[in-house]
């Protein structure tokens, strides 16, 4: 029995080659071998007679080879395994193709089955072609006569192959502990997880299965219940400052901008102050598609803090953000005399607004005269230090792990800051509510007025050339273009290739003229800060770049997003990237190209030609590529279920009832191997 965190490099069978193929599946260990789940199975369980088998019919056959040869086809080029097989009522023709080596195993006389569907010859009598097959040996048979799993597979990596080392892992499936408290196990009537996960790899039939789905969805669903209620109650034991909504001077300083907020906008910002006035710490999403307008709501919070006499913290996920936030609240609160620095790996700025030089910034924050400091993951790093912290503010929150957004709430010694995260993903809010089990949530849903619709259009190949010289015309009228790659393969993780490909082809062969610029993950903080300051100045005119990087960046002159590879990208995330053009006076344009030329991706894409609503997208997301899809999910930060389901609404409420019900009565402490299970699930963290 080989320990749950062998490495699959010491099992049987498993080379150089297949431990990296398993790999690439994020196989490492044979507890990762227990927890890769089939996607599909294929019903090999119903057995025949040879003498009742019918034309289109999934069956297995259980015989003796009667005789086995290999001939070649010159003329079709390949290796032709022939084979008759025997019961007792009669024989069928077996061929498979290009794999010789069959006669070596498979020997006359050897007892086999063989399970797939039924076809016919030229001459209308029945035969299987490449069948599956298993030599009958007294061992358990994994690929034929039951129900059969499939799994994902990379590289060379066969069915067979990943069978036999599931089965494998599955010898230690006693070390696999339950974790989940025996009074919720029955009551639900759960499979205990030792069967469940042998029922999900190798079931006895179909009822089984689906009550080892239903136990390991269940398993999912309850941690992440229990994880959201457990912050929540966490929090609720916590002292935040009660911060006094100044109506009057709020009120003045919206009536001061240059326009009118929008209902939806108030009512975020209503929720935010009345929420902030409790002492309990607030801990609230704001979630608002791209250009809603998020961040004058999250400048009145700050406002209103400072006002208060406490400070703000502002964390977002990239260099480049961090600084056009700095930026934007220097303009935004500079007149109402809230002091900002801004504090990230390679700058320390105190902007205009102290007297003393930037290298006194953690002094300034520790003595309270800054009132708000922005600044990107440097800020939890450093030995950063407030005198009175009273809003935490996270940009873009799915982009930070749950470690770094609770490193930066504790940055306060004295009482819990008030708690903001700021999301452009739109999620549902019937789920967004279950996922963000421990947030309070304020949408922003409708758009500022008078904001133009972004014309998108999904361009063919035969066009392209047209698109280029749209885009010339563009630029020639004083435009600016964005071009998004797609990640084109694992190993190009930051987009490199991808981008640096595309950027070649830009400059040197279709906008020779132009001055192109190029933005990836390898580049250093200085490297990007000055390309986007030179496409901000107008210096660049086409800005290539991966869909990593662009998120949140304001440039109200560039009026094309031109996105390659878009088949690649969820919904959600191309109508974010679209949004970064459209946000200034001029009519603006999302073209779309893409290599795939299926009905289905048509139609997906045409979902956003029609709709400018990215929660009707993200709804479409969920619907048509369904939750399994991870892509459009991972980037919204949810959680990586194996199993689960967003759709799994009563399992959902289920779960969340469990988990409540379960903290209402018991100590989480008495249950360790369940803290263990905790401290396992992580939402997903995205480094830049
Ligand atoms: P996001 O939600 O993507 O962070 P921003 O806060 O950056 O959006 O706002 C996008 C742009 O819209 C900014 O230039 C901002 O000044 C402007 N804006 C915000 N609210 C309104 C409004 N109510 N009316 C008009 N323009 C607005
Ligand atoms: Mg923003």
């Amino acid at each position: 029995m080989y320990p749950l965190n062998t490495p699959i490099e010491k099992l049987t069978r498993v080379g150089k080659a297949t431990a990296r193929y398993l790999k690439a599946l994020g196989i490492f260990t044979v507890f990762d071998l227990i927890y890769n789940f089939p996607f599909r199975y294929e019903d090999f369980s119903h057995l025949a007679k040879i003498k009742d088998l019918k034309l289109g019919q999934i069956v297995t056959v259980r015989g003796k080879i009667i005789l086995i040869k290999n001939r070649r086809s010159y003329r079709r080029r390949m290796y032709i395994t022939e084979a008759l097989i025997g019961d007792e009522t009669g024989d069928i023709k077996v061929v498979w193709f290009n794999q010789p080596f069959l006669t070596k195993n498979l020997k006359s006389g050897d007892g086999i089955f063989i399970s797939g569907r039924v076809d016919a010859d030229n001459l209308l009598s029945p035969q299987f072609v490449s069948p599956s097959y298993e030599k009958i040996n007294g061992a358990k048979s994994l690929n034929t006569a039951k129900i059969v799993p499939i799994y994902s597979l990379s590289g060379n990596l066969t069915l067979k192959q990943l069978r036999f080392l599931e089965n494998l892992a599955l010898g230690s499936i006693k070390l696999v502990k339950e974790w989940l408290p025996k009074n919720i196990l029955q009551k639900n009537k759960l499979l205990s997880l030792t069967s469940a996960l042998e029922e999900i790899h190798f079931p006895k039939n179909f009822k089984s299965l689906e009550k080892a789905r239903y136990r390991l969805k269940f398993d999912e669903l309850f941690l992440i219940a229990l994880q959201s209620q457990i912050i929540r109650r966490y929090l609720a034991k916590n002292q935040a400052p009660g911060i006094e909504f100044k109506e009057k001077d709020i009120k003045n300083f919206v009536s001061s901008l240059s326009f009118q907020l929008t209902n939806d906008q108030k009512k975020a910002a209503w929720q935010i102050l009345l929420d902030m006035q409790k002492e309990t710490p607030m801990n609230r999403l704001l979630e608002g598609d791209v250009g809603s307008g998020k961040t004058i709501v999250v400048a009145l919070a700050v406002l209103n803090t400072v006002l208060n006499g406490y400070q703000a913290v502002f964390m977002a996920p990239t260099e480049i953000l961090a600084k056009q936030h700095f930026q934007t609240f220097k303009k935004l609160l500079t007149p109402r005399n809230v002091k900002i620095a801004l504090l990230s790996g390679s700058e320390k700025s105190l902007g205009d607004s102290f007297d003393v030089p930037g290298n006194k910034l953690m002094k300034v924050i520790k003595n309270g005269r800054a009132d708000l400091v922005i600044g990107t993951h440097a800020l939890i790093q450093e030995k950063v230090e407030f005198n009175n912290l009273g809003l935490a503010i996270i940009d873009e929150q799915h982009r930070f792990g749950v470690e770094q957004r609770k490193k930066l709430k504790d940055k306060s010694e004295k009482l819990t800051p008030h708690f903001l995260s700021l999301t452009a993903t739109p999620i549902p809010r019937s789920l967004a509510l279950i996922f963000y089990g421990d947030l309070d949530l304020s949408i922003i849903r409708e758009m500022p007025a008078g904001r133009k619709k972004i014309i998108t259009k999904l361009v063919s190949e035969a066009n392209r050339s047209k698109a280029y010289h749209f885009i010339r015309a563009e630029i020639k009228s004083g435009r600016q273009v964005f071009v998004i790659c797609p990640l084109i393969d694992p190993s190009d993780k930051l987009g490199v290739k991808s981008v640096t490909d595309e950027f070649k082809k830009l400059s040197k062969q279709i906008f020779p003229d132009l001055k192109i610029g190029l933005l990836h993950g390898k580049l250093k903080a200085e490297e990007k800060d000055g390309v986007m300051r030179e496409f901000k100045e107008n210096k660049i005119q086409i800005l290539v770049s991966t869909s990593v990087i662009e998120v949140g960046i304001d440039i109200p002159n560039a009026t094309i997003m031109m996105i390659e590879g878009a088949d690649r990208f969820g919904l959600a995330q191309l109508h974010q990237s679209r949004g970064r053009v459209g946000r200034g006076e001029h009519q603006s344009y999302c073209f779309l190209f893409t290599d795939n030329d299926s009905e289905k991706t048509a139609e997906r894409l045409s979902a956003l030609l029609k709709s400018n609503d990215g929660f009707r997208l993200a709804e479409y997301d969920l619907k048509f590529r369904g939750p399994g899809e991870v892509y459009g999910l991972r980037q919204s930060g949810l959680p990586d279920f194996k199993i689960a389901s967003l759709g799994d609404i009563d399992l959902i409420n289920l779960t969340k009832y469990e988990a409540g019900n379960f903290l209402d009565r018991y100590d989480i402490n008495d249950f360790p191997e369940l803290k263990v299970k905790l401290d396992e699930i992580k939402i997903i963290d995205h480094p830049e």
